[in-house]
Order: structure tokens, then C-alpha cells, then sequence
């Protein structure tokens, strides 16, 4: 349950930056965050404007973000410096609903890396962790976790050359069993995770992105069907999921414009 002292801002330096490749730096703050993986933080570069960021790296004394290079804000982020200001708002939202005895797998796509490296670090070592990317400039933290992954990328330029989700039904197939699937990545990746764990009658948690204004459940910039994404998820279970309309649909833009998913996510055509 988030306190009202979440909402309000707290300036922080940024303590170190990382590099993690050529679109992605993880920013360091020196500053105990009460937090569950899964949950995000809004994040403030003052004169330009605030975005939401998951915590991808959490200690008892410090947190992470880390930010792929997409547009102006983003550009920005990762052009932050040692001892620059920011300001930061949450954590918000409901985190993954986590269950450590499951026999679980884990599929990541691209920069959907990010929410579930913390969740990484609290799952057992025998967990199935498939993650995939365009190619291999775009796969985060290649080297940071000691739970055996496989790899896939778009391209083949790095392990398998195809989709996670094909590497999720193989698994399946080949007689795995999971009591459960955590995902985040692009929502086409995601919602053909939810179809596969609905065939093989799997229950999934999905973690959403929608623009996000608020990050509280007030505005309502961020709703999909009746869910507001920031209060309600931005996980979400397969039994909300199936009655989600707009999931892999729709989303609103910036505007508050009604548009199909494909229109909302054109930047990644780009
Ligand atoms: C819950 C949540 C967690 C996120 N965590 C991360 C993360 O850990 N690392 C990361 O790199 N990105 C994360 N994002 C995306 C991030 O908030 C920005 O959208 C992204 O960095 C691009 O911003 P931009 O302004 O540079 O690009 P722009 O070119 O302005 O936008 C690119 C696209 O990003 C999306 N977007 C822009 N502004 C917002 C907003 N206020 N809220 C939601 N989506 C927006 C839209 O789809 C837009 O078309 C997260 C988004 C959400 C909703």
C-alpha cells in the first residue's frame, strides 16, 4: 500500500552510472527505497518532464533504474551524471505476485529485462529464464545473474535466432512443468506468452506499459479496458487478463487519444 509521502518528490544525486551497452545505462542512487520487484518509480529530470521507470537493481541501501535510449526524455536519462539532480515519486504499483516454492519460467524481452532482474534475484536457481532481444547489443545484463538462461535474438546474432516464445512452447513441449510464467517485453511478445499459458493451462503474470501521467490511479492517462495500469498492475494475472480488452489492442496516447497498440508503439518501428 503506498503511503501519500510516496507522491510527493525526493531530489536524489545520481551516485554512479553504469554503461550496460550502447542503448542502455543504469543509473545508482544512494537511497533506501521500500520496494517489491515488479514496481516503478516516477521519475522527474527537472525542466523537461517525468516518466515512469521500474527499479531493475535494489539493495537495502540503494536502487537502480535502467533506461534504454529512446526518445528526447530517455536521451536525456542516460546523459545524467554523477552528483545530477532528479526527483522521484513511488514506488507505485502492485509488483509480481511472487511464490518461491513454484516451479516457474521466465521470459524476457529487450528492455522488459529491467522489472524482472530483481525478481531474478529472488526466484530459486532452477528456474527457466528465456530471454530474447532484437540482437545482441539490445540483451541487458548478459553476464549478471547465476541462473542458467537461454538466449535468443531476432537475428541470430546471440543464441537462438528466433523468438522466446518459441523457446517457451519448446520447453513446454519437451515435458517441462511450470506452475507459473512471469513476463515483461514488447505486449505482442506478452500477450503470445499469456495464448501459450493459456493452451497449456499455465497461469501467467504480465507486466504492462501505458503512458503514464500520475502513476497513482488518479489521472486516468494510463487505463486499459477497466484496469488503470499504474494502481491496478502494472502486473497483472491471466484471470484479469482474459478480461482485458485492450490488452495487445489498444492504448492511449499522451493526448488521451484512443489508439490500436501498433499506433502506440510506432517508436519501435522506427
Ligand atoms: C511501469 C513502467 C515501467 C517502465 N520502466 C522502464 C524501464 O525500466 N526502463 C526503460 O527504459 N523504460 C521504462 N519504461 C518506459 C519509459 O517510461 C519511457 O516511456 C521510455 O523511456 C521512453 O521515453 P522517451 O520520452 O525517451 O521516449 P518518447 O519518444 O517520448 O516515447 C517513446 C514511447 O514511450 C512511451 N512513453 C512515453 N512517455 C511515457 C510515459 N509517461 N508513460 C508510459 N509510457 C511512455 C510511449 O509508448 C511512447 O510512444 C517504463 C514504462 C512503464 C509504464
Amino acid at each position: 500500500m503506498n503511503t501519500i509521502t510516496d507522491q510527493n518528490h525526493i531530489m536524489l544525486r545520481v551516485g554512479k552510472k553504469q554503461i550496460e551497452s550502447q542503448n542502455f545505462a543504469t543509473l545508482f542512487f544512494n537511497h533506501a527505497l521500500p520496494f517489491k520487484p515488479g514496481q516503478f518509480i516516477m521519475v522527474w529530470i527537472p525542466g523537461m518532464d517525468e516518466k515512469p521507470y521500474t527499479i531493475s537493481y535494489h539493495s537495502k541501501e540503494n536502487f537502480a533504474i535502467t533506461i534504454e535510449a529512446k526518445g528526447l526524455f530517455s536521451t536525456k536519462a542516460i546523459s545524467l551524471e554523477t552528483g545530477d539532480l532528479i526527483g522521484i515519486r513511488g514506488p507505485f504499483g502492485n509488483g509480481f505476485n511472487i511464490k518461491p516454492d513454484d516451479k516457474v519460467a521466465v521470459v524476457a524481452g529487450g528492455c522488459g529485462m529491467a522489472p524482472l532482474a530483481t525478481l531474478m534475484e529472488q526466484l530459486s536457481k532452477s528456474t527457466t529464464f528465456i530471454h530474447g532481444a532484437r540482437s545482441k547489443e539490445y540483451i541487458l545484463y548478459p553476464e549478471r545473474f547465476d541462473i542458467e538462461r537461454l538466449f535468443c535474438t531476432d537475428d541470430g546474432s546471440f543464441g537462438y535466432k528466433g523468438f522466446v516464445t518459441d523457446l517457451l512452447e519448446k520447453e513446454i513441449t519437451s515435458g517441462k512443468h511450470f506452475d507459473s510464467v512471469y513476463t515483461c517485453g514488447p505486449e505482442i511478445m506478452m500477450y503470445t506468452v499469456f495464448c501459450i499459458c493459456e493452451k497449456y493451462d499455465i497461469p501467467c503474470q504480465v507486466s504492462l506499459e501505458r503512458y503514464m501521467r500520475c502513476g497513482f490511479g488518479v489521472c486516468g492517462a494510463c487505463v486499459c479496458g477497466k484496469q488503470v495500469v499504474c494502481k491496478d498492475g502494472p502486473v497483472f494475472e491471466s484471470s484479469t487478463l482474459r478480461a482485458m480488452k485492450d490488452f495487445n489492442a489498444k492504448a492511449l496516447l499522451k493526448s488521451g487519444k484512443d489508439v490500436d497498440l501498433s499506433q502506440y508503439f510506432s517508436w519501435r518501428c522506427k
